[in-house]
């Protein structure tokens, strides 16, 4: 049998995706629903009830949390069984992240402790430090904590100051720095920490245990939201790290630091989809309790259409995280059983996907923004009293846009790495565009919509991708090396990709669903793709169109103007009616149910 050739990071912007070449939630079998159904259990018996204590910080609290999730199991989900994890794949991963995802700071302390505190050592350790920590990080004897910012390195994580000298004997390194908003800080027993050696522009990576001599931690910051998570600053002075706790190879550090980083932002996707049906379930709750007008505000329209939107958000976000993850979930596996290296070929794997995980990352946390918003909105004064639960999720969401890369920085790699697969001809981005230049050079109005529902919806996409494709090659063009500068530019661009992606993830998604159940058993999904597909042409319209206005002149914005207005074009909906019917099914169930 011929093998099938795998996706790669970012093709989905020159290609079409086939449905069999995606992962859908209705396709979990029994072992990752019970291994969710773990998850949603411990949050309900173990979580939910201490929020509050949980919030308060209690001296102890969020460690035996964590202890008692490492007793379950829970820590080592995708650990592999030889170091006492259960060995699941990627979606499984990201399945038991999604549903913990609605734990609010258990859920960010549990991240921080399975992603960024595990993560390095697992991939980038060698065979010595992956036995001495990885068993016991997977049980939750030990708890990690990943040290990467500092007070004058944020985004420019490279440009940190922490620094590591050999000691004269050559036994160890000694580290001096300070490293700051670390996350699981309090509590943590073993540091992910990037510093540099000597007078090295780049980073390296040690591994830190909390009981060397020299470490001090701040207080716990105060922070808007997630009051739960130990948040703390970490000083290193003069601390004495013995030179087998090197991670990786020196100079290595960023690169290991930035593979992290991209698994930790499409993890966050599925993160924000827990806290999203969570914060659904409450608002719908509540709108099916409280009367206004002798009437249950469920039955306004205006409500119908927030809980309508908060539901198509989600389900998008939810269609693309789970995409990801599948072509993921191959490329690692594929990038294993062709390396020699199975921890680092499992973060190249990653390192392929930058543009995806950036693009969850910034959709994810941003719709989740979204629904939290119009959480507090359903409830009015009771919104904005921390009587009620979702006060605690709106303010837990925001930092979900400022950490893992904050969502700006996350456009502009999004970007810059299609631009780069572009360059290097991974991608054929620029022999594409030249054929959609030329395409609406002949085009006479826009084109006849496709005929069915599916060919329909086909035909945007693939439409929409052209449009992205003509602005990647005219502002290339127009600006060459200064491109990097033109931030706004990048930044329309990089939101018409994560749209396209979305988009397209929402349709795939129908297509499988109407295989597997046939069309009528869809209707609602079709509402909510009807929806979304619509509103997100308007949206690549628009940010197309800034794009266009901030640089092209003369024939080339003409030809771009055409694009967009021909390529953008979609079909009207009665888009009332169609949240309406999506609301009306919430209200029914009372509660999240798609
Ligand atoms: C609660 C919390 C937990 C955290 N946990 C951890 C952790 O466990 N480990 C860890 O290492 N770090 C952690 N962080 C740090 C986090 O990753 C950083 O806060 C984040 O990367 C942003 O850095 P900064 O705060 O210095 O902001 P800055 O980099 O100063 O950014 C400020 C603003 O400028 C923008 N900006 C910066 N550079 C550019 C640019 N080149 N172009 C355009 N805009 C730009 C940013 O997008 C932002 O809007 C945590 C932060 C918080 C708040």
């Amino acid at each position: 049998m011929e093998e099938k050739k795998l996706i790669t990071g970012g093709e989905f912007l020159v290609k079409e995706t086939s449905p069999d070449d995606i992962f859908i939630p209705e396709e979990l079998d029994e072992e990752q629903r019970m291994i969710g159904e773990s998850c949603k259990d411990f949050l309900e018996t173990e979580v939910f009830p201490v929020v509050d204590r949980i919030d308060a910080q209690e001296e102890g609290l969020m460690r035996s949390l964590l202890e008692k999730s490492g007793e379950l199991g829970l820590l080592g989900i995708t650990i592999p069984e030889e170091y006492d994890g259960f060995g699941q794949n990627f979606i499984t991963a990201m399945y038991s992240s999604e549903v913990l995802g609605a734990g609010y700071s258990y859920a960010v302390a549990y991240s921080c402790h399975t992603g960024i505190g595990t993560l390095p050592i697992l991939y980038y350790g060698n065979e010595e430090q992956r036995a001495k920590y990885v068993s016991k990080l997977a049980t939750g004897e030990l708890i990690g904590a990943y040290c990467l910012t500092e007070p004058g390195a944020g985004s420019d994580a490279n440009s940190g100051t922490t620094k590591a000298v050999l000691s004269e004997d050559g036994k160890h390194y000694i580290v001096n720095g300070a490293k700051m908003w670390i996350t699981n800080a309090g509590f943590a027993d073993v540091f992910t920490v990037f510093a540099k050696i000597d007078n090295d522009r780049v980073l390296s990576a040690f591994i830190l245990e909390r009981d060397y001599e020299g470490i001090t931690f701040n207080p716990e910051e105060k922070k808007l939201g997630i009051k739960g998570s130990s948040t703390r600053q970490v000083f290193f002075n003069d601390v004495k790290v013995p030179v087998e706790n090197m991670l990786g190879k020196r100079g290595e550090g960023f690169r290991i630091a930035l593979n992290i980083l991209h698994m930790g932002r499409i993890k966050l996707g599925a993160n924000v989809i827990g806290s999203a049906k969570k914060a659904i379930d409450q608002s719908v709750q509540y709108a099916n309790e409280r009367k206004q007008f002798n009437c249950l505000i469920s039955q306004f329209g205006a409500i119908k259409h927030k809980l309508a939107e908060q539901v198509i958000q989600t389900f998008a976000t939810e269609c693309s995280v789970y995409r990801a993850s599948k072509a993921l979930d191959n490329a690692i596996t594929h990038s294993v059983a062709n390396g020699d290296d199975k921890g680092r070929d499992t973060m190249e794997a990653f390192n392929q996907f930058a543009v995806e995980a950036a693009a969850m990352k910034v959709f994810g946390s941003e719709a989740l923004d979204y629904v939290v918003d119009e959480g507090v909105q359903i409830h009015g004064g009771m919104g904005y009293s921390a009587e009620m639960f979702i006060d605690k999720g709106y303010r837990d969401s925001r930092i979900n846009r400022i950490f893992e890369g904050t969502n700006e920085i996350n456009r502009l790699l999004l970007v810059d790495s299609v631009l780069k697969k572009g360059a290097k001809k991974v991608l054929p981005v620029m022999e594409l565009a030249e054929k959609a230049f030329e395409e609406v050079k002949a085009m006479n109005g826009i084109p006849a919509p496709a005929e069915g529902w599916i060919e329909e919806k086909d035909q945007y996409v693939a439409n929409q991708k052209k449009v992205v494709l003509m602005l990647l090659k005219a502002a290339s063009e127009k600006f060459n090396r200064t491109l990097v500068t033109e931030q706004e530019i990048l930044s329309n661009i990089s939101d018409c990709i994560i749209q396209v992606y979305v988009a397209e993830s929402v349709v795939l998604r129908l297509k499988k669903m109407e295989a597997m159940k046939g069309e009528e058993a869809c209707k609602i999904y079709r509402d909510m793709a009807d929806v979304f597909v619509y509103d997100a042409a308007a949206r690549i319209a628009k940010f197309a169109r800034d794009a266009t206005y901030s640089f092209a002149y003369g024939e080339v914005r003409d030809l771009l103007e055409k694009g967009i207005n021909n390529f953008t074009w979609v079909a009207g909906v009665n888009v009332k009616e169609a949240r309406r019917r999506i609301a009306d099914q919430l209200i029914d169930e009372n509660k999240y149910c798609f």
